[in-house]
């Protein structure tokens, strides 16, 4: 007898469910993913013991006739696909009939199901896998689905997960991503009965965000703008042949792709990608070559290795992308890989360019935020945040265990579900100003506040003081002086600033210094002893990989013997003394990156190298003609938010906060 046998359903189940089935999360995103395919518009989340007890997932959507309640658990059953052909152009979700069977092998399951086209329910109830019952039931239509003892029969996977902070975190996460992508439907989660995310319905993905965010970190994001950009394809092939048979002339094949969404400035900078979402056609995924163009985008704005937010919505035909990649659907393959990752990253990039969202001098939070005696509870108590922030708070450092004994109670209902902080608070200012109505919340009222009187009346301002949350006041700045022979200290229409005159002077040389590399034109001075260098055997191999752009950038260097270097000529502005410090840095940056950077991106870390070294230090006195031409010429960058390391260049201490600190509004 032959020794290969075919796995019964319920132990291949299991298999699958290893794939499918990582964390509570992952129920969580299966069966919500399920509610929205089936049209729901409410999905109500409840979890206890972060999940591993209970996780109830009930919605409104379409619910399930009697026969397919009982069917869906049967291995490959869904609704969603019946050919082959489908799968070239998925529009649900899910479809792979993988998850309820899956999520059953490996837990204690009830659904409780209704579709309109049937006068009863059905509740199906199974246990790892077993079918326990299936009975009639009175319900509203739509679909509950109660997943208890998760793993109770998989103890090496229980094993695995991380704390009860963690899952939930993850689970809190998930459900506020998705109720990103669907500002349209209501979203509710609780964990033992307290709740962590209420969205009701909006009409756009801003006011959405609003509401999930808070006003504090929605402050920090620049909004993508909805852009569309087209693949004309090339005609396919055709045989001679057939060509003569045909008649018509063919249609030049498009595609289109459309990304909107919401990301953070280079000031918010993150220490993982824990808060980079990425959702394609609708569904959430992780995705490496759309990681590195938002990486891309952020280059020379941002240090390497931090991450900004990001919540990003790519649209396609559903042709241009593969989505049964992976058994989560987590992963996706396109089909013009390299068209979509500059689509991207030049969305991104360009929408920056023109925020340029500055840095605020932070202030101290509105009201201390001790944490009660005894509890160490995580939860915020500050107002103007949500829960979300925590969520992501914690999957964002990179030590999220925290003791076993620690709760999650917080010690208050007001202190778990602070009011959201609206607007910034209104005041009459003489000229009138009009301020842009906040975005309405449904449920929460604005926040106002009264001005006490008492102290005088309000400064005379120019009505942009409300709003000016860009760079675009630095043409207009006023120096008033130099504090510590480092930072330039200058007033503008929309408050305080200060300026960091290295890094200001390094953006600038930066720009500088790319705009004569392209145009082929570099500011060169000849040396008049050439700079005589020693290689080690590493650095002379990066060396002969680099030397046409070096050369092209300014420098005229030889080799010269054995290991040795001669320079005989280097861009303008670079003090001898560092031209050798320059080649080094860059041979080593070209040793650790080279591998993996494009051209641009060396040419771009070469003009860094080269600005930082050539820009005025810090801790040196500035005639006050040079501040001036050197916020001038800080105003006409292209970019003056970061220096091309990633630093902040200007931070604003804007009226706005002044006034508040004063306690003026
Ligand atoms: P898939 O989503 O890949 O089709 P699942 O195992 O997740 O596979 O679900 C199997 C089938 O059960 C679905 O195709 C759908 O018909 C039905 N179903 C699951 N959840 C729901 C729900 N919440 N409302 C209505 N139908 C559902
Ligand atoms: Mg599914």
């Amino acid at each position: 007898m032959g020794r290969i046998r075919i796995l019964s359903d319920n132990v291949a189940n299991k298999i699958a469910a290893g794939e499918v089935v990582e964390r509570p999360a992952s129920v969580v995103k299966e069966l919500l993913e399920n509610s929205l395919d089936a049209g729901s518009t409410e999905v109500r989340i409840d979890a206890e013991n972060a999940g591993r007890r209970l996780l109830r997932i009930a919605d409104n959507g379409s619910g399930m006739l009697r026969d397919d309640a009982l069917l869906a658990f049967e291995r490959h059953a869904t609704s969603k696909l019946s050919d082959v052909k489908d799968l070239l152009a998925i529009a649900t979700l899910g479809f792979r009939g993988e998850a309820l069977p899956s999520i059953a092998s490996v837990s204690r399951l009830l659904l409780e199901t209704r579709s309109s086209d049937e006068q009863t329910g059905t509740a199906v109830e199974l246990a790892g896998g077993k079918l326990l019952r299936c009975d009639e039931l009175a319900r509203p239509i739509g679909t509950t689905i109660s997943v208890r003892d998760l793993f109770f029969n998989v103890p090496a996977r229980k094993k695995f997960l991380r704390s009860d902070q963690t899952e939930l975190a993850h689970v809190g996460s998930l459900v506020t991503h998705y109720s990103l992508a669907h500002p349209d439907k209501r979203f509710e989660l609780y964990h033992e009965g307290r709740e962590l995310l209420h969205v009701t319905p909006v009409s756009t993905l801003k006011e959405r965000a609003f509401q999930v965010f808070g006003s504090s970190t929605f402050d920090d994001l620049v909004d993508l703008e909805p852009r569309t950009r087209e693949l004309r394809l090339p005609p396919p092939y055709v045989p001679h042949a057939q060509h003569q048979e045909q008649t018509e002339p063919r249609e030049p094949e498009t595609a289109e792709f459309r990304i909107e969404g919401l990301v953070s400035g280079p000031h918010v900078q993150k220490l993982n990608r824990n808060s980079i979402f990425l959702f394609v056609n609708g569904r959430l995924i992780r995705d490496k070559l759309l990681m590195h163009a938002i990486s891309a985008a952020f280059h020379n704005l941002m240090p390497p290795g931090c991450y900004p937010f990001a919540l990003l919505f790519l649209n396609c035909d559903s042709g241009e992308v593969d989505v049964n990649v992976h058994p989560a659907k987590t992963e996706v393959r396109f089909r013009h890989g390299s068209f979509v990752h500059d689509f991207m990253r030049d969305t991104i990039r360009e929408t920056l360019m023109q925020h340029r969202p500055v840095s605020a001098i932070p202030l101290p939070p509105e009201s201390p935020m001790p944490l009660r005696e005894g509890s160490r509870s995580f939860l915020p108590q500050a107002a103007g945040t949500l829960p979300f922030s925590e969520f992501s708070r914690m999957l964002d450092s990179q030590v999220i265990e925290l003791p076993s004994d620690l709760t999650l109670t917080a010690p208050n209902q007001e202190a778990m579900l602070p009011e959201v902080e609206l607007v910034t608070p209104r005041i009459a200012v003489e000229p009138a100003v009009a301020v842009e109505p906040p975005p309405r919340v449904e449920g929460r009222e604005p926040f106002t506040k009264r001005i006490p009187d008492t102290h005088g009346s309000l400064p005379h301002l120019s009505p942009e003081w409300e709003r000016v949350d860009t760079l675009a006041a630095l043409p207009d700045l006023r120096p008033l002086g130099q504090l510590h022979e480092s930072f330039i200290i200058a007033a503008g229409r929309d408050g305080l600033w200060i300026i960091d005159q290295h890094v200001a002077h390094e953006r600038i040389l930066f720009e500088q210094v790319l705009r004569q590399r392209a145009a082929g034109r570099m500011e060169v001075q000849q040396l008049l002893m050439p700079i005589v260098l020693q290689l080690s055997a590493g650095q002379q191999f990066e060396y002969s990989r680099i030397a046409d752009e070096l050369n092209s950038t300014g420098f005229e260097t030889e080799p010269f013997g054995q290991r040795t270097l001669a320079v005989k000529a280097a861009p303008a502005g670079l003090h001898s003394g560092d031209i050798e410090k320059v080649l080094f840095e860059i041979l080593e940056i070209a040793e650790k990156e080279l591998r993996s950077a494009t051209l641009d991106e060396i040419r771009r870390d070469l003009a860094a190298t080269i600005a930082c070294r050539a820009a005025i230090k810090i801790n040196t006195r500035l005639e006050p003609t040079k501040v001036e031409w050197l916020l001038r010429s800080l105003a006409s960058c292209e970019y003056p938010m970061t220096c091309p390391h990633g630093r902040p260049i200007a931070l604003r201490y804007s009226t706005k906060d002044i006034l508040r600190s004063f306690h003026r509004i």
